[in-house]
């Protein structure tokens, strides 16, 4: 029988269990949702309960589809979420708190003040990252301050802090593992990604002790095995990543240069930069991509806030269309946008611009534009947001791109694949397996367990199911995204402006 490797997907709204054979292929899936929380504006949490429960129902059920047991899987591997952050008592291992969720902005005023004292510099020195509430160092903070209790069990030693990863391993190994991916612990704000250890300065700041972090381990190595009492076999637990690097992964973008773009509600843009973690000039992450045998790798990390879900706007809001699949033929119809561009910035502009104060905005509208005309300047922003981004990456390494791997609901259209193309005059290549982030997990355990026996074999496994060449005029190109550079101007300081 072919060797199976299961990969645990804990994302946002879902938790997924997804099983792998041997060559890659898809034998089983399984997914359940679980609420959000929302006690106060720009709060979110979930319950750390709903999270684990959830994810082992998906498993079962995972597994009764393909008519297998857990014993019958080689290797467990985990994708989560990332920032979002999980408290709970080492003795009882109940949480203290809801799971703080990385949306949450519960935390900016303080991120405010560190900013207004510098603070932010040492920490992206030292992290990558920017002083931002969507990371944990901050929610951890906030819990030892507001939970009753909470510094108390700190002080007793009995407190565990966790991101997601973290929570199930502790879970499927019954409070035997307290441990964290190097890839998420650079996501907590609190984890210098050069020197690869927890950071004291940054933790004294925060005031967090060093004793409630988990022990940081390898992204792909046998970390421990599920407990036979809760899970019924004992499997290795071997390969970690949060979701964006676990994608990458699974692109098997893994020489320095190569880079994904994930099309879902937002985009992430990642760029594996090699065994040099290269602080960005434009406001981008610095994150670890992976590490691997003792090496690390890392990427520049950049996102853009609303992509598909402009589509989904011109949908339920707009009422242009039923299904987002219509689009495709929509922006074909037509040859251009007649001048048209929308700006989708409902919550602001991130890279290049860095604005919270710009709004969406509509323009060049004349008296025969049409809905096909608006669908296809959705579209094209959602390519022309990622250029943005994409240059600020050719910017900080002073390399330049010569294929992106796409992945995420709208790389499923063929129109906004080739524009993307067509406006970054390079390759775009779309996999025939979408699950990049469960594939990047399961690629990640199966290596570390010999179901694989290197990257090498992982890079063969990844197959192309459509090629876009870039076949735009450079002028034409030019001008187009002259266009938006304007447009975007129009976009910006709306809300602040008198
Ligand atoms: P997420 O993981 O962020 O929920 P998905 O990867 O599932 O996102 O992608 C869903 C998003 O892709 C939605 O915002 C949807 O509007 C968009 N989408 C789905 N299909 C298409 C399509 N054919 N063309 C354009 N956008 C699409």
């Amino acid at each position: 029988m072919s060797k199976i490797v299961m990969a645990l997907d804990q994302g946002t709204t879902s938790s997924r269990t997804i099983l792998f054979n041997e060559s890659g292929k898809i034998i089983a899936i399984d997914s359940q949702e679980f609420p959000a929380y929302y006690p106060h504006s720009g709060w979110v949490e979930q319950k750390a309960e709903d999270l684990w429960n959830t994810q082992k129902q998906t498993i079962t059920r995972a597994l009764n589809k393909a008519s297998l047991s857990l014993s019958d899987v080689t290797a467990i591997g985990i994708t989560n979420q990332r920032e979002t952050t999980i408290a709970w008592d080492k003795t009882t291992g109940k949480p203290i708190y809801n799971a703080i969720v990385w949306q949450c902005r519960r935390t900016a005023k303080f991120c405010e003040e560190l900013k207004a004292e510098n603070f932010d510099q040492v920490i992206k020195k030292k992290t990558g990252l920017v002083t931002d509430a969507y990371f944990s160092g901050t929610k951890m903070r906030w819990i030892l301050d507001n939970v009753e209790g909470a510094r108390q069990l700190a002080q007793a030693g009995k407190l565990a802090f966790g991101t997601v990863d973290s929570w199930l391993i502790w879970n499927l190994t019954q409070g035997e593992k307290h441990v964290i991916d190097a890839t998420n612990a650079s996501r907590t704000l609190v984890y210098n990604i050069f020197e690869n250890q927890w950071d004291q300065e940054i933790l004294d700041r925060l005031t967090i002790p060093l004793e409630t972090l988990p022990t940081v381990v390898a992204s792909s190595g046998v970390i421990g095995v599920t407990n036979k009492s809760v899970m019924g076999a004992e499997i290795p637990i071997a390969g970690v990543a949060g979701d964006q690097q676990s994608s990458l992964f699974g692109q098997a973008c893994f020489e320095a240069g190569m880079a994904k773009n994930t099309y879902g509600t937002g985009c992430f843009l990642l760029m594996n930069t090699g065994e040099k973690g290269i602080l960005s000039e434009n406001g981008l992450l610095t994150t670890i991509a992976w590490q691997i045998n003792g090496v690390t790798t890392y990427a520049l990390e950049g996102a853009v806030f609303i992509a598909g879900a402009v589509i989904q706007w011109l949908r339920d809001e707009l009422q242009f269309f039923k299904n987002a699949k219509e689009t495709q033929a929509m922006a074909e119809s037509v040859a251009t946008t007649n001048g048209v561009y929308l700006v989708p910035a409902f919550v602001g502009l991130g890279a290049p611009y860095w604005d919270p104060y710009a709004r969406g905005t509509l323009i060049g509208l004349s008296r025969n534009t049409n809905r096909n005309h608006i669908t296809r300047a959705a579209l094209e922003a959602i390519a022309y947001q990622s250029y943005d981004v994409f240059k600020c990456m050719e910017s900080d390494t002073g390399e330049s791109l010569t294929t992106v791997r796409v992945d995420g609901g709208a790389t499923a259209n063929d129109f906004l694949c080739q524009f993307q193309a067509d406006i970054l005059n390079l390759q775009v290549s779309r996999p025939q397996i979408i699950e990049t982030t469960a594939m990047g997990a399961a690629f990640l355990a199966g290596l570390a367990t010999g179901v694989w026996k290197d990257q090498q074999t992982i890079q063969e496994m990844w197959k192309e199911e459509r090629l876009f060449q870039p076949q735009r005029e450079t002028a034409k190109v030019d001008q187009l995204i002259q266009g938006w550079k304007k447009a975007i101007q129009r976009s910006q300081h709306w809300m602040n402006e008198g």
